[in-house]
């Protein structure tokens, strides 16, 4: 609680925010396009040890060929199979000795490399992640070993019923073809033929630095990260900017395939996705739908396991990539013979079950202390701010008061709001199914 005080008692004076003794907190998010088209982004944080570094290619699996589906996941493990100057091995012990945590993730439209660190690690960790990203070697017999470790990863994507599910949900809305439709992380067969040259050429191609973004939050100076960038990620000749980008999302256009079953013999349990696509809107068209969703997913939680005990989890959400992804769902998993009646449930549920006022208060509540608690951490500001450059907005005006944003619009969000949004939207003519279940 005392934390969120804090935050609230913050003001922004001039180009920082600061505490009433006038000490500066929180600065405003600065950006350096180099002459190559590099951009470094950061955004100090006075008050926190924390330090989290990303490095980004606006490259995900939109570049992927068809035929080679899976290949920018690919690349994504194959960054931490030995640089230049470092092994495998090598990369692996100076993680696990600068950062707290670390991942990478291949989505759509970017692959991200990030890392979280102490102050007094980050221009270590900031070196580690730029050599992963500038300088990977893809040693051949790494590429081998891989295609057997994502070639599990596949066939465990497949035998997973949730996971099966919701990639179908994205099917139903989008269609087979569709950036979302058709995965990220490929099949055996379209990486059966990715091999070296093929890295090497995407690495020349995609991570350019036009194409790359660098974000680190915490308590360090802009100077000193544009000064440590430089050194690590040599000044480049412009080139073009690469992101690939032609599968629009259209709101309105009804579901692409309305029912998508997946049936298998031996299965014991269902799983059912009731969805539609929605505008991905404004930011507090965004924060209604989000509200809206959380007050179904709380009477159907109620009504399917707390009430009836048919369902170990069931529930309803918002789901958003954008600009790719704008999306309403409900879902629940059961076992197989109380599928159908799961089902029907959950769709009269959805369409006609009222929604509690009360609810909405206390979500609406929890909502702004979230969106309070966010304003103070290094891993949100960053995930923040890339995601607004994703989505093609740099306005760092915008991306600064970003989350106090999000509390001013929420104070103003009545309940009406939601029922207004659920009748226009959550229509029966809308919505698709995605079934994954039993065979008999
Ligand atoms: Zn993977």
């Amino acid at each position: 609680m005392l934390f969120v005080e804090f935050v609230l008692e913050c003001r922004q004076v001039g180009t920082f925010t600061k505490n009433t003794e006038g000490v500066v907190l929180m600065a405003k998010t600065l950006m350096t396009v180099r002459r190559d088209g590099l951009r470094i982004i950061t955004k100090r944080l006075s008050y926190t040890q924390q330090v989290m570094c990303s490095v980004t290619s606006l490259m995900g699996s939109a570049s992927d060929p068809a035929e080679l589906l899976g290949i920018a996941h690919y690349f994504e493990h194959m960054v931490f199979q030995g640089t230049k100057t470092r092994t495998r091995e090598e990369i692996e012990r100076d993680i696990r000795r600068y950062c707290i945590s670390h991942n990478a993730d291949t989505s759509f439209l970017r692959t991200r490399y990030y890392g979280e660190c102490a102050k007094i690690n980050f221009e270590k960790t900031l070196e580690v992640l730029l050599d992963i990203y500038c300088n990977p070697i893809f040693p051949e017999d790494r590429v081998e070993n891989e295609r057997g470790v994502i070639g599990t990863e596949i066939s465990m994507r497949k035998n997973e019923e949730d996971i099966l599910a919701f990639e179908n949900f994205l099917v139903s809305l989008y269609g087979a073809k569709s950036l979302p439709g058709r995965g990220i992380i490929g099949t055996k067969e379209t990486i059966s033929t990715v091999n070296r040259n093929l890295l090497l050429d995407m690495h020349k191609t995609y991570y350019s630095p036009e194409n790359s973004v660098i974000v680190v939050v915490g308590d360090v100076s802009h100077r000193d990260v544009v000064k440590n960038v430089n050194q690590f990620f040599p000044i480049g000749k412009p080139s073009a900017y690469r992101q690939r980008f032609d599968w629009p999302n259209d709101p309105d256009s009804p579901p692409a395939e309305p029912l998508v079953v997946d049936e298998k013999q031996g299965r014991e349990y269902s799983r059912v996705y009731f969805a539609c696509k929605i505008p991905s809107g404004s930011l507090r068209d965004r924060l209604v739908m989000n509200l809206l969703a959380k007050c179904l997913d709380r009477v159907i939680y109620d009504e399917l396991r707390q009430k009836r005990g048919l369902v170990y989890t069931a529930g309803a959400s918002d789901y958003y990539k954008r600009p790719l992804i704008s999306t309403f769902y409900s879902c629940a998993q059961t076992e197989v013979h109380n599928f159908a009646q799961v089902r029907d449930i959950l769709v009269d549920y959805v369409l006609n079950e009222k929604i509690c006022e009360s609810d909405f208060e206390i979500f609406r509540e929890s909502k702004f202390v979230t969106s309070s608690i966010a304003l103070e951490t290094s891993r949100e500001w960053n995930d923040a701010i890339l995601s607004q450059i994703i989505s093609g907005n740099s306005d760092l005006g915008f991306i600064d008061n970003y989350f106090e944003k999000i509390s001013k619009v929420i104070e103003g969000i009545t309940f009406d709001d939601l029922l207004k949004m659920r009748l226009e939207l959550i229509r029966e003519d809308r919505m698709s199914f995605s079934i994954v279940t039993n065979k008999d």
